[in-house]
């Protein structure tokens, strides 16, 4: 039996896959089973920071799981202690505590209820209890109940009814939208800095202050999805901050590039007080309020400490920005008419195209037209949404491997 014959006899159907078996990654490189080789621009989808099998990473991992791998949330292992210093210190860099998930959408299900939480400690000034979490049109924020239902996208909702309750999806960007959907109910805000699944949309600079200030009139909390665009992927450590690097945010969460590979999520609360009594906002969720039996145990944590220093010491997000610039110097000078645009910041790229140009066969979206053509030329990139690919190699690419990519790209692009 092959290996997608085993996939459909064993597997359940969830996903819509590409046939492509990989078997071996060494930094931007993957080898697929049949040994041809492919440059990996999508790198699990901005999860490889540093590229397949670092050796930083690998050696990380290596000795933990010799020392090891896991005690439980019952005891006080160092590693965990260490990397929440790490975060907290040279990345968020403001006064907050996290909580160690395993993915993203328990890292948004903990922000969800830290938003609970807290609508309970201070109702509305009528006395309505507050729960509601606003969100937005085409973000994404994961598959579990709650962050399934936070996500602003029919297709990811749909069959589920009924959803849990809770939620409002407004319009992204539209500062007037945000304006007039508070109500008592409402608890806070979250929003993706740059949705990615959704297209690669960034927020606008007016467009996070403003719902900043709005929070702060509304005494609502500010959570930041950093899920795909934290840890350096942007040019910054944090995404908000290459936008409006004043905000201070209440939470924010984390999963993808954190591990580099391994699976694991966070989120933080901040620090600040919430009321007169100068309770900490990240003193809600004290002990028994929430946990996860895996969560940030000593081999993850030592996977991730080794991703994140790697990415400060090496200043892996400098290297984001300086490629970013590169590719956009070099796609605009193809003025290629199939490419109608370039979002995104640092090396979370959307390459916009123009379906009137690309032949789509049986339901195909031009996005996988173009992603498969790419692939069978040795380029490996993700789709977002219908008509966008996305460029997410490892924060740590060189010049080399982004100019063979880019001549994959124009050689494909200049058929359509
Ligand atoms: C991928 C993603 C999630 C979900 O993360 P999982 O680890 O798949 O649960 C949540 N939010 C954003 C912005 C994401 O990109």
């Amino acid at each position: 039996m092959t290996t997608p014959e085993r996939y459909a006899e064993h597997v359940l159907p969830t996903y819509g896959r590409f046939p492509l078996v990989p078997v071996r990654g060494a930094g931007c490189r993957l080898w697929d089973d049949a040994g041809k080789s492919y440059l990996d621009f999508c790198m699990g989808i901005a999860v490889c920071s540093l590229g397949h099998c670092h050796p930083r990473l690998v050696e990380a991992i290596r000795h933990q799981a010799g020392e090891l791998i896991h005690v439980s949330n019952l005891y006080q292992h160092p590693l965990q202690a260490e990397l929440a210093e790490e975060i907290n210190e040279h990345h968020v860099r403001l006064p907050g505590k996290i909580f160690f998930s395993n993915s993203g959408a328990e890292a948004n299900d903990g922000l969800i209820k830290a938003a609970r939480r807290f609508g309970q400690k201070r109702p509305h000034a009528d006395g309505t209890r507050r729960y509601e979490v606003l969100t937005f049109l085409q973000s994404f924020h994961g598959r579990t109940l709650g962050s399934m239902a936070a996500t602003g996208q029919a297709k990811i909702q749909e069959g589920f009814d009924p959803l849990l309750p809770g939620f409002r999806h407004l319009p992204f960007n539209d500062i007037a939208a945000v304006e007039s959907a508070i109500r008592p109910e409402t608890a806070a805000i979250l929003l993706e800095p740059i949705q990615g699944e959704g297209g690669v949309n960034q927020a606008t600079p007016e467009f996070i202050r403003a719902v900043a200030e709005i929070c702060e009139k509304h005494d609502l909390l500010l959570f930041f999805d950093e899920v795909q665009v934290g840890f350096g992927r942007c040019g910054d450590s944090m995404a908000w901050r290459m936008t409006a690097p004043e905000i201070r945010p209440d939470g924010i969460s984390w999963a993808k590039g954190m591990g580099g590979g391994v699976p694991i999520g966070a989120f933080w609360l901040s620090d600040r007080a919430i009321d007169r009594d100068d309770t900490p906002l990240s003193s809600l969720l004290g002990p028994g309020s929430h946990g996860s039996t895996y969560g940030g145990n000593p081999l993850v944590c030592a996977a991730s400490l080794a991703v994140l220093k790697e990415i400060r010491e090496q200043e892996l997000a400098v290297n984001a920005i300086l490629q970013e610039v590169r590719i956009r110097e070099t796609v605009r000078s193809w003025s290629l008419p199939v490419i109608a645009e370039v979002r995104g910041q640092g090396l979370l790229l959307g390459i916009a195209l123009d379906p009137a140009r690309i032949p789509t066969p049986e339901g195909k979206t031009a996005a996988l037209v173009v992603v498969n053509e790419l692939m069978a030329h040795g380029l490996i990139v993700p789709p977002a949404g219908p008509n966008t690919f996305r460029l997410l190699p490892p924060l740590n690419v060189t010049d080399a491997e982004v100019d063979e990519a880019l001549e994959i790209i124009r050689k494909v692009l200049s058929q359509f």
